[in-house]
């Protein structure tokens, strides 16, 4: 039998098991308890944030036969079948590919019919930003004048491209990014189910690299579990992901502040030689800075960091070393490293001579700005 993958075997069943949503989930779970349906629901937010996850959920809600305050549950029929995606009074619509005004006429005129088992017909359109206008126009006629046994919940991540005609007619719900910490004791109460041996600041690293994805983070603690042999650490998973590590973001850091050349170059041998990519290192020292810069203006930068106590001194002790506006200038002048190492036939040397610009070694108007450059056009 095929091995389910973690997220799905870990998608929330009940408004309770939704991780850090209070503010959609509370006032739905109470339309439910109060018997307070509206027609029409408009749930937007990034990615992977747990809106169609919700949509079953308030699908089951006001369809199950033995509601338990408010959550369904799960084991009725009408509960096993949408489970299961086999309710035809629950209905999914992708409108990514099915957004033009047909499609939408279709599902208008199906809507007329009374639902075969369920009390309420419960269309979930996901991606509905992508509709025609012409679509847009046709479910506008139907959200003036729904059946009362229909609902809608139209799920976006981009409800900026949604008509306000559209959005005025429904109740909207926006679901925010998940902490970081509410994402951790998410994916430790995962790792513990299935006896994965994984360090705390593995999962803190994990957590930050979904940047508030639970659905990335719940796929890369799989992926790192099927990955790597033995106790998941931190090391091993940056090696698994191809980023660099802490340690040597900071030697590095450290070496640019101070200005050590040697160090740098040799540095730079070593990212080589490891065969990580160089475009991504630059990405993690430029992030690397910005914690540098954190610890410089903020009084409670573990309140903005997710790191280790021992990464977050490192941080702190660099803070001290460099000016703020030095510390600013190096964060700049990396990301434009960084746009002129997508253009370089030789990212080695590309590098070096960035570095060596940044830490004053080498003049700003001389070296790799004078060559000819494939995007000098539109600068
Ligand atoms: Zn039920």
């Amino acid at each position: 039998m095929a091995r389910i993958a973690y997220y799905r075997e870990w998608r929330p069943q009940t408004f309770d098991e939704v991780v850090a949503q209070e503010q959609v989930v509370f006032p739905l779970r109470q339309s439910v308890v109060k018997g307070a349906i509206g027609h029409a629901y408009l749930f937007s937010g990034t990615r992977g944030t747990g809106k169609t996850s919700l949509a079953r959920i308030y699908a089951k809600a006001v369809n199950c036969l033995d509601i338990q305050d408010g959550n369904p549950c799960n084991k009725c029929e009408i509960c096993v079948a949408i489970n299961e995606g086999t309710l035809l009074d629950v209905i999914e619509m992708d409108a990514a590919s099915h957004n033009s005004v047909e499609n939408i006429r279709r599902m208008a005129d199906e809507v007329l019919f009374a639902p075969v088992y369920a009390r309420y017909k419960v269309y979930i359109i996901d991606e509905v930003h992508m509709l025609s206008g012409g679509a847009f126009n046709a479910l506008l006629k139907t959200l003036e004048e729904p059946p009362a046994h229909a609902i809608f919940i139209l799920a976006t991540t981009e409800p900026h491209r949604i008509p306000a005609t559209i959005i005025s007619r429904c109740q909207r719900y926006d679901f925010r990014r998940i902490p970081q910490t509410e994402v951790t004791k998410r994916l430790r109460l995962i790792a513990d189910s299935y006896d994965i041996d994984i360090a705390d600041d593995a999962l803190i690293t994990i957590a930050a690299l979904a940047e508030g994805t639970l659905r990335d983070a719940i796929s890369l603690l799989d992926q790192s579990a099927t990955g790597i042999e033995g106790r998941i650490t931190r090391d091993s998973l940056l090696n698994l992901v191809g980023l660099v590590d802490d340690d040597f973001l900071a030697e590095m850091a450290e070496a640019i502040i101070t200005k050590q050349v040697d160090k740098i170059l040799l540095l730079v041998e070593q990212l080589t030689m490891s065969g990580r990519d160089l475009t991504q290192a630059v990405i993690d020292l430029a992030r690397y800075l910005r914690n540098v810069l954190i610890c410089q203006i903020s009084r409670q930068p573990e309140r903005i960091i997710q790191v280790t106590a021992r990464s977050l001194e490192k941080l702190i002790l660099l803070s001290k070393q460099i000016k703020n506006k030095a510390l600013i200038d190096l964060i700049q002048g990396l990301s434009s490293l960084l746009n002129e190492l997508r253009w370089t036939p030789d990212m080695r040397t590309s590098l070096e001579i960035g570095l060596m610009r940044l830490v004053g070694e080498i003049p700003q108007s001389t070296g790799v700005d004078e060559l000819p450059s494939i995007d000098e056009g539109e600068s």
